[in-house]
């Protein structure tokens, strides 16, 4: 039994099928990169698997660890293990970034029955974390992502990830808006993580994160499912090429057709 097995899933936002039969297998410790065309339907899968309200899953299931999760809540989801990193997180002016990661962690002790985690424990605990990803002390006291700049959020990410300690990260372009700096943090702190258990699902466009946290698959997402798999190196030939030979290998789905997902 894998970590995450997604079978032949078909979910709609509004009156869209965005994915369309999308099966998917992600095993402990795993590293699985998704790439492919703007309006695929990363987001969505990403989105999807964490339980997002918007969308409706119309057939198929998502199971963790054997127990299907499409009757689970999104609080539910995260205490079992899944984290999701926002393409573009959100501010909230007036919620402490602190208060509100040690909320985030002790809502989740508590569903798994485990003790909450005290005021000055969980203060060591961020601190150690925000040095580890390389977020300065004073951005962990003030509102959550309240004018931080995009790497200084994708950071926060990477805290939030480090604390809460999920079996599955779904990060969705963690990499995007980052300078070198930031990128080979995040790289690292992904790597200590995967040495400890953690899997990963990265929705990327770019080499340079693969490159320094490298995938275990590659997966082409394609109108809604995926297409094609492949090593590591399948991230440099999509590079290279583009999508389009998988766009033509999907008549009816790609990006090249009368059919094409309006993104
Ligand atoms: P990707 O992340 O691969 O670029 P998304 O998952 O964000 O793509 O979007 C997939 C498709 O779903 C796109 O065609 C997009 O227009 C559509 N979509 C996303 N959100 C909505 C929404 N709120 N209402 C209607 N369509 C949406
Ligand atoms: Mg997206």
């Amino acid at each position: 039994m894998a970590l995450l097995e997604i079978d032949n899933l078909v979910a709609s936002i509004g009156e869209t099928d965005v994915l369309r039969g999308l099966s998917l297998r992600v095993d402990a410790s795993e590293v699985h990169a998704i790439m492919g065309p703007n309006g695929a339907g990363k987001s969505t899968l990403a989105k999807i698997i964490a339980g997002h309200p918007d969308y409706t899953v119309k057939s198929g299931d998502i199971r963790l660890d054997g127990e299907s999760l499409l009757e689970k809540s999104p609080d539910e989801r995260a205490a079992q293990g899944i984290f999701l990193g926002f393409q573009d997180p959100v501010e909230i002016p007036g919620v402490n970034n602190l208060y509100f990661l040690r909320t985030a962690l002790n809502a989740q002790r508590r569903r798994r029955g485990e003790a909450e985690v005290d005021a000055p424990s969980f203060l060591r605990l961020a601190k150690e974390e925000a040095a580890r990803v390389g977020l300065d002390a004073g951005l962990i006291k003030r509102s959550l992502n309240d004018g931080f700049s995009g790497g200084e959020r994708k950071r926060n990410e990477m805290l939030q990830l480090s604390v809460l300690q999920p079996k599955l990260a779904i990060l969705d372009e963690i990499d995007s808006g980052l300078d070198i700096d930031a990128l080979a943090s995040v790289a690292e702190n992904a790597g200590r993580l995967r040495a400890a258990g953690m899997s990963f699902l990265l929705v990327t466009h770019y080499n340079r994160l693969l490159d320094a946290f490298p995938p275990d698959i590659v997966h082409v997402l394609v109108g809604g499912r995926i297409v094609h798999s492949g090593g590591a190196t399948l991230a440099k030939e999509l590079e290279a090429s583009g999508y389009q030979a998988w766009s033509q290998a999907e008549p009816g789905l790609g990006a090249g057709s009368h059919h094409a997902l309006h993104a």
